[in-house]
């Protein structure tokens, strides 16, 4: 059976990306420090899909426990989720950004080098596209950052471009998320964010469920149809099955293979709340206020290279993504937490 090393799986994107591998038949091991994730995200795993994922607790920019995992089991590819990923923080405390992001992502290059490893997908963003100059956004898009979180996605991107130029027998993928929502559509699993939520998405989930009292709108003044911000949301479901595809696809062709995964179509602030209200079947209070630093007006992806390369597409609805989050929001009213 076929082992790929999952860093970050015990999160968000990472928990559900092990059950699309292990559907696919492969076997996920996970080494995730837990520092934005709860191990229950392992029985939950389990009891979705009968298998649980070999678990290492511990940090990847830690070389000896890396090599012990290198050597302990014949690990194929690795997918790369662990980061640490708010871009407002990112700006606080910059160091700790590029020291987890940055640091991290070398020992585990270094690792796999050591031990032979040469395949590598990693959790790129939209974010590496700055503002772009039109929308839908292609993969040729010029790149660019504006924040700390945001360069350490680019320059991680540079350094496997360095790396491949130095050793073209690697194949490295790069998959640039859009807005990623959404949970297991049994309930189990979603998105279980510390503290007050960053996005859009679990704020509106917690407006819902009764445990903030009202969403903030940033701007209503943005160049858009209804002056609300403008994202490209995708199931985390799609996302997950996404990287799947670009494992089977990618990881026996050497080179640089670089993905937009989004759905292609934009929706407003607005329309997302109109959406969780109609999910929910109950109303989401919300206030507009200015906008938010840094905040782009709109984006979208062109999603047709994955289509294209990868036979992969987005398949979800939005209303799936609302039910699926409202599933898991409405039975976890607390996330992991007991
Ligand atoms: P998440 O925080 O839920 O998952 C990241 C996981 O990595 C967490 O479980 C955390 O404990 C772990 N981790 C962080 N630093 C670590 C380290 N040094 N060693 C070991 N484990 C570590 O985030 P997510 O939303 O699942 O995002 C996964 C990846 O996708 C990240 O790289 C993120 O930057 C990227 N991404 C996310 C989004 C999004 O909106 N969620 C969008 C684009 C890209
Ligand atoms: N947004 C908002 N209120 C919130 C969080 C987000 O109005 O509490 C808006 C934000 O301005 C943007 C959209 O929702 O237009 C998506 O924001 P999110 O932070 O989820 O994703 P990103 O900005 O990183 O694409």
């Amino acid at each position: 059976m076929e082992k790929v090393l999952v860093t970050g799986g015990t999160g968000y994107i990472g928990s559900h990306t092990c059950l699309a591998l292990i559907a696919d038949g492969k076997q996920p091991i996970i080494i995730d420090n837990l520092c934005n994730s709860k191990p229950i995200v392992l029985d939950r795993i389990e009891t979705i899909s009968g298998k649980r994922p070999v678990f290492y607790e511990g940090d990847i920019r830690d070389r000896a426990l890396l090599d012990r995992i290198f050597e302990e089991h014949q690990i194929q590819s690795v997918i790369h989720f662990a980061a640490l990923k708010a871009v407002g923080e990112s700006t606080q405390v910059p160091l700790r950004y590029y020291q987890n992001n940055i640091a991290g992502t070398l020992n585990l290059l270094e690792a796999m080098q050591a031990h032979g490893v040469k395949s590598f997908i990693f959790s790129s963003s939209a974010t590496v596209y700055g503002d772009p100059a039109s929308v839908p956004i292609t993969e040729e898009f010029p790149r660019s950052a504006t924040n700390p979180y945001g360069r350490s996605k680019l320059m991680i991107e540079e350094i496997c471009e360095d790396q491949l130029k130095a050793e073209n027998d690697w194949s490295i993928t790069l998959l640039r998320y859009f807005n990623p929502v959404g949970a297991h559509e049994s309930g189990t699993m979603g998105e279980d964010p510390s503290g007050i939520p960053n996005n859009l998405m679990p704020y509106i989930a917690q407006v819902a469920i009764g445990r903030r009292d009202a969403l903030s709108v940033f701007g209503n003044d943005y160049p858009t149809a209804d002056g609300t911000g403008v994202r490209d949301y995708i199931h985390v479901m799609d996302l997950a099955e996404g990287h799947v595809k670009a494992l089977n696809v990618c990881s026996a062709k050497q080179g640089l293979h670089v993905y937009n995964l989004g759905t292609g179509q934009g929706y407003s602030v607005l329309e997302m709340v109109k959406a969780f209200s109609d999910a929910a079947a109950r109303p989401i209070p919300y206030q507009i206020e200015p906008r938010r630093p840094g905040d782009i007006a709109e984006y979208w992806a062109n999603p047709a290279k994955a289509e294209r390369e990868l036979d992969w597409k987005a398949s979800r609805t939005l209303s799936q993504m609302t039910a699926d989050s409202w599933r898991w929001q409405s039975q976890n009213p607390m996330g992991y937490e007991e």
